[in-house]
């Protein structure tokens, strides 16, 4: 598992999250850990490094 920091769309605080690297490319839903409002986050790995990261907000 790979641990990596970044800020709520929502409330900007910033948070962390456990990524999987055994999958390449991961879209998917996680509540923030702070405001518990719901974060898209889409992922990338190569070769277990973090390639490509984003954290949307899911209601616009
Ligand atoms: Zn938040």
């Amino acid at each position: 598992m790979y641990e990596h920091f970044f800020q709520c769309p929502y409330c900007w605080e910033e948070i962390s999250m456990l990524l999987d690297v055994s999958v390449t490319r991961q879209t998917y839903i996680e509540d923030c850990e702070v405001c518990c409002n719901p974060i898209e986050l889409t992922l990338e790995f190569s070769d277990s490094e973090l390639v490509g990261f984003s954290a949307n907000d899911i209601e616009q």
